[in-house]
């Protein structure tokens, strides 16, 4: 049989990347912690109808990048793209909104899109993200974006730039949605073959378009701020109002659309300036999406939120020595004293040391290249001459000390040095 690989675009995350991951996913869960989030998780399947019906059917992540299947020919079922439109399914499922006036949630977990995999595009990707329900803003969007900025200092990464615009309300968007159609209509043929369908379906995103001829003649597009309400202007002006009030930088980009149909009024993004990530700059991105829970069949909500890749922030993430996972590797000299071995380990656990040890015997020199490997601080030697004297041999594989303790005492003695560092 050929040699099974893991599916295009979908990774495996080994033992050892994961003390990066964990000390990104502790940073985030506790700086969403620190501002009232709690955590929320639904199935990474979700009905196809929910997707298409929040995300809309002129997006790209509809229109060719979601995993569908139909369910042994019963339903069809679509592998989550993103976890907003999950998040406000279950917001109305379980009538949230009837138990408090404003939930604040988060959610981790993996997501499926089947886009082309470069560096920091993948098509099993991870997003954290955080959705606010039953505040209209702005100061709770002012508080969202600061947050995101908090946490990527939080995580090291302070190459950053906020974009903000404002997309307005649903009046605003058709009058703009006119408009757009109006001025792109003469440039009908320069515009590359995918932004002629947008100007179709929906002309606001070939503002989006990743093609650099759409992208000049976009220069020329009259920006929506013009077409702002006096109330879409007042939550704008309140917004950039709040974030100068808590000296969090931003700047205001009118061409900024973003990939998903459903956003109303704020609408950002935080990209790095670093050229590390190359095309895949957006760290993250979210915005208000008033109309959403109702275009789901329930009660207006007003609602904000935004999703990051964790894979992009780790690649930004800086290099730092990860602690070692292990306090103690023990090491049995005379393959007869395993059982032994396996009962101190025991002790030594009960007692919230984390401790290994080679079972498979062997020679004391090769399981103490084992021991030095794991990168644990100390080892422990059990011999018939320590066993025949009731002592264990500590060996500190730092100071490259050692010393005879008690069996009585190896647990208290252990934790008192790991404790002192
Ligand atoms: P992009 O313009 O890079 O395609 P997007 O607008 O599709 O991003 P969103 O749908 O808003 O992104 O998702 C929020 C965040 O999730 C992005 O800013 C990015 O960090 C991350 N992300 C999106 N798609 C992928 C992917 N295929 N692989 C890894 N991370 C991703
Ligand atoms: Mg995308």
């Amino acid at each position: 049989m050929t040699k099974l690989r893991s599916v295009k675009g979908m990774n495996d995350i080994l033992p050892e990347e994961m003390p990066r991951w964990h000390r990104l996913e502790r940073e985030l869960t506790r700086v969403f912690a620190l501002h009232g989030y709690a955590e929320v998780r639904t199935p990474v399947l979700e009905k196809t109808a929910l997707f298409t019906h929040s995300i809309g059917e002129a997006t790209d992540i509809v229109n060719k990048e979601m995993y569908t299947f139909v369910d042994k020919g019963e339903e069809s079922l679509t592998l989550r793209p993103e976890g907003t439109a999950s998040c406000a399914r279950a917001y109305l499922e379980h009538s949230a909104g009837e138990r408090q006036p404003v939930n604040k949630w988060f959610y981790v977990g993996p997501m499926y899109r089947r886009e082309r995999p470069a560096r920091g595009r993948y098509r099993q990707f991870y997003q954290a993200g955080v959705e606010c329900y039953g505040d209209p803003g702005p100061y709770v969007d002012a508080e969202m974006i600061d947050m995101s900025v908090s946490l990527l200092a939080a995580l090291g990464i302070t190459e950053v730039r906020v974009l903000l615009n404002s997309l307005g309300g649903k009046e605003t968007r058709a009058r703009y949605r006119e408009a757009l159609k109006a001025f792109f209509e003469p440039h009908r043929e320069a515009l590359s073959a995918e932004s002629q369908t947008r100007l179709e379906l929906n002309p606001l995103r070939i503002l989006d378009s990743k093609s650099l001829t759409d992208q000049e003649i976009c220069q020329g597009a009259p920006p929506i701020l013009d077409f702002l309400g006096p109330e879409d202007v007042e939550h704008f002006d309140g917004l950039r109002a709040a974030l100068d009030a808590l000296g969090t930088p931003y700047e205001v980009d009118p061409s900024l659309v973003r990939g998903l149909d459903y956003y109303t009024r704020t609408l950002f993004e935080v990209q790095t300036t670093s050229d590390e990530l190359g095309a895949q700059s957006a760290l993250l991105g979210g915005g208000r999406y008033d109309g959403m829970t109702e275009e789901l069949g329930g009660k207006a909500t007003p609602s904000v939120g935004f999703a990051m890749g964790l894979e992009r922030l780790l690649l930004m993430m800086p290099v730092t020595e990860e602690p070692t996972t292990l306090d103690a590797f023990m090491i049995t000299a005379g393959s007869e004293l395993r059982s032994q071995t396996l009962v101190l380990a025991k002790e030594l656990r009960a007692a919230g040391l984390r401790v290994d040890a080679d079972l498979r015997g062997g020679s004391v020199k090769s399981q103490l290249r084992r021991a030095s490997k794991t990168g644990a601080r100390f080892a422990l030697l059990l011999g018939e001459g320590e066993v025949a004297r009731g002592v264990v041999q500590l060996k500190d594989l730092v100071a490259h000390e050692q010393r005879d303790l008690p069996l009585a005492e190896v647990a208290r003695e252990l934790a008192a040095l790991v404790a002192a560092g």
